[in-house]
């Protein structure tokens, strides 16, 4: 392969970091150099200081405002050691990306000499102009406050570039009056409310020990990488990060020869130098590999406390964006890049732990585990059963739809795969004997009492499932690739939070002394398997059996963003997101608001591109290329010699004209919706209905009467780079 690409002409080379001898460093001497970690905060702060950080960064909780001061003038001293010369509140509007303002050091003493001073007001909060960001109406333009907050469960870290160096604070970012504006805050409230039901739960199965729960997520990060000067040829890739023409080159990933292929030499220090930057800012990439799609690739880190994980994949896709822009190439986050081969997804694995480090999806070694193993089980099932709705939405965007369903990710129905030991165990406990359950008997006859062998059961794992149990964790996998997971994770959360309130509710009326027998946990699961049987399914998502029988079932298929997002606007589906003290009902209403806008815009985008494309691009060369054929033609006659121009230009003049009318009736749609002013902010049921309707369509008429002029003009006059030149050959 390599023989074929363009790599040995401008690889960058990247030195991994050297010890003072010269040899390579081993990565634990660099990693998280970057972090002001508890390491770091070491020699800088006094052990009782540094207890309290231990917890708050574990557990959460308050900093007062002596402690701050402390805090911020170590790592002030920290950061200036390093060579960094300001400081800034990074967070995370809704936008999916990041936000940051820059202050620096510097200050006045009381003689007017200039000092470098980072106080504890100044690390505790901020106050950025915040009337740019969405917010979906919450705050109007002019009571634009929005603050950000010091996120003490995140560490802070300098964020090096090759001119200069700033300190991160990660941060919430919320409104005057308390409403989240950002992904951040929400997820740090579901892990919150998780986390007090967890324990409700854990508790009354007898084990009082335990005080806290977190959640822990391992992003798998899919993106492509395109030689950076083809990319930007691309009006649709350089605007929309989606090539809304090209037509499918003679090979694409049929003969699966670029999965787990070698990695191409360019493309191999290209990751180089990203897991160096990573290892530095304590990012702990794990795996490399390359994806099924030509020029699509993925890494993986080890899994982390779902909010430090949200922040840095984060880091991770923004240092991929910088860092393939070095090497002289393009990243692409977005969902599907190119027709006709993979999308990119971000499949979230999630687990739960207990303060004692178990992990509670992890099935274990005694029957009272196994069984503490199957209520957290089924307090899941429940959770998806009675929220997949809004689960869906939250993974719902422009970018996603044309992945979803299309035979590479899972479909828009949300399900559930646990694999077939833990299906023929549930199903035993659902059909099994009546009201009066001798647990113990129960347990040896279905084998729950061994249970340690399901996680090797779950290697021949199910990639068709959107929510796939896989031996000690659930994998959310029809998470989009650009997504922060902040959000789907945060619904999760508070899915799970709601199924293990349900559950806590019939375990309370059955309790004694605060806890349960396992005869009557027994019967509660029981009741739980039965009721969320619907949610479970073993077979092959991408079937077309599977959308007949989830219909017979009674299972949604939202398959796009408007009809998916609408059911955030139905009080008793999103309850459970106000039970667990997530959001209030304005902050709902708001979020819906920004992810239709989002689509709206995105989408227009895309439209923008291809009009602009067609337009001035394809349009013109097809209409030289037919005045060449009719020289030809010309030619042919004066010379009495026959040519097949004419019949060339005959079809091409044909095709042309179809492009002429599809290309005008899209136009025709997008007016509708740019000329109505009042869109974005009265009308977006409708107009992201009509997006879907009306344009989306007249998107993929266009575009396949582009392609197919493609196949037809010359390929040295055609106005952009084809998917064979920007799939290949890196
Ligand atoms: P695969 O592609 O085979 O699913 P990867 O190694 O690419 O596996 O990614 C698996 C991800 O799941 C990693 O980020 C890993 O750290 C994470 N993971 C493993 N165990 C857990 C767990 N208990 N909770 C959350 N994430 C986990
Ligand atoms: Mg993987």
């Amino acid at each position: 392969k390599d023989s074929f690409s363009n790599s040995a002409v401008n690889i960058r080379k990247i030195q991994r970091p050297q010890n003072a001898d010269g040899k390579q460093s081993r990565i634990a001497d660099y990693f998280a150099s970057n972090v002001f970690d508890l390491r770091a905060m070491v020699k800088r702060l006094s052990s009782q200081d540094l207890e309290t950080m231990a917890k708050v960064m574990k557990f959460g909780g308050k900093i007062d405002a002596q402690l701050a001061e402390r805090i911020a003038a170590a790592a002030r001293e920290w950061a200036m050691e390093k060579g960094a010369t300001h400081y800034c509140h990074w967070f995370q509007p809704q936008t999916g990306a990041t936000a940051e303002k820059h202050d620096a050091f510097l200050w006045f003493d009381k003689q007017g000499n200039p000092i470098e001073r980072f106080t504890g007001p100044e690390l505790l909060q901020s106050e950025p102009d915040a009337s740019s960001f969405p917010s979906g109406g919450i705050r109007s333009t002019f009571e634009a406050r929005g603050y950000t907050g010091w996120d003490p469960s995140s560490p802070m870290f300098i964020m090096e570039t090759e001119n200069g160096k700033t300190l991160y604070i990660p941060s919430v970012f919320i409104s005057y009056h308390g409403h989240a504006l950002d992904f951040k805050t929400p997820l740090l409230r579901s892990n919150k409310t998780l986390s007090l039901e967890a324990v409700k739960t854990l508790h009354l199965l007898g084990e009082k020990k335990v005080h806290y729960v977190s959640t822990s997520v391992g992003p798998e990060q899919e993106f492509f990488i395109i030689d950076k000067e083809l990319a930007l040829k691309r009006i649709d890739l350089k605007f929309s990060g989606r090539t809304v023409f090209g037509r499918k080159p003679p090979k694409g990933q049929e003969l699966e020869d670029h999965y787990f292929a070698h990695i191409p030499s360019r493309v191999q220090a290209f990751f180089n130098e990203l897991e160096v930057e990573l290892y530095k800012l304590g990012v702990p990439i794990k795996t490399r590999h390359n994806e099924v799609a030509p020029g699509q690739f993925e890494i993986a880190p080890i899994f982390e406390s779902s909010n430090i994980a949200a922040d840095h994949n984060q880091l991770a896709m923004k240092c991929i964006k910088s860092i393939a822009l070095k090497h002289g190439f393009v990243a692409l986050m977005h969902e599907k890049p190119f027709a006709g081969v993979n999308g990119s997804g971000k499949h979230v694995n999630w687990s739960m732990s207990d303060s004692t480090g178990r992990n509670l999806l992890d099935p274990g070694a005694t029957p009272h585990e196994n069984l503490v193993f199957l209520t957290f089980l089924c307090a899941i099932l429940q959770g998806i059963h009675d929220n997949a709705d809004v689960l869906r939405a939250s993974i719902a965007s422009a970018g996603n739809d044309h992945r979803l369903g299309a035979n590479e990710a899972p479909p828009a129905i949300i399900s559930a795969f646990l694999g077939n030991t833990l299906d023929k165990i549930l199903n035993a406990l659902e059909t099994g004997s009546g009201d009066h359950v001798n647990a113990e008997k129960i347990m040896i006859d279905l084998g729950i009492s061994h249970l340690q062998g399901v996680s090797k059961d779950n290697t021949d794992r199910n990639r068709t499932s959107p929510f796939a149990f896989t031996g000690n964790k659930f994998e959310f996998r029809a998470v989009g690739s650009s997504a922060s997971i902040s959000y789907p994770t945060t619904i999760l959360n508070s899915a799970v939070r709601d199924g293990l309130a349900k559950i806590n509710a019939k375990l309370e009326s059955r309790a004694h002394n605060g806890i349960v027998s396992d005869n009557h946990l027994l019967i509660i699961l029981k009741e739980v398997i039965k009721e969320t049987k619907k949610i479970r399914f073993e077979g092959n998502g991408y079937s077309k059996d599977w959308l007949d029988e989830a219909e017979q079932r009674g299972l949604s298929n939202l398959s796009m963003t408007p009809n998916s997002l609408a059911v955030l606007s139905d009080v008793n589906k999103t309850q459970f997101l106000i039970d667990a003290d997530v959001f209030n009902a304005e902050d709902i209403e708001s979020r819906l608001a920004i992810q239709q806008e989002r689509y709206i815009k995105q989408s227009l985008i895309e439209v923008n591109c291809a009009i602009e494309m067609a337009q001035t691009q394809v349009l013109p060369v097809c209409l030289d290329y037919l005045e060449k054929l009719m020289e030809n033609v010309k030619l042919a006659k004066e010379l009495s010699v026959a040519s097949p121009a004419n019949k060339i230009a005959n079809e091409i003049g044909k095709e042309v004209s179809h492009l002429y009318s599809e290309l005008n009736s899209l136009k025709l749609q997008y007016e509708k919706i740019a000329n109505d002013e009042s869109f974005e902010h009265h009308n977006l049921n409708n107009t992201t209905e009509f997006i879907a309707q009306n344009i989306v369509p007249k998107l993929v008429e266009l575009r396949n009467s582009v392609d197919l002029l493609e196949s037809l003009v010359p390929s040295a006059l055609w106005p952009y780079p084809k998917y064979s030149e920007m799939l290949f050959g890196i």
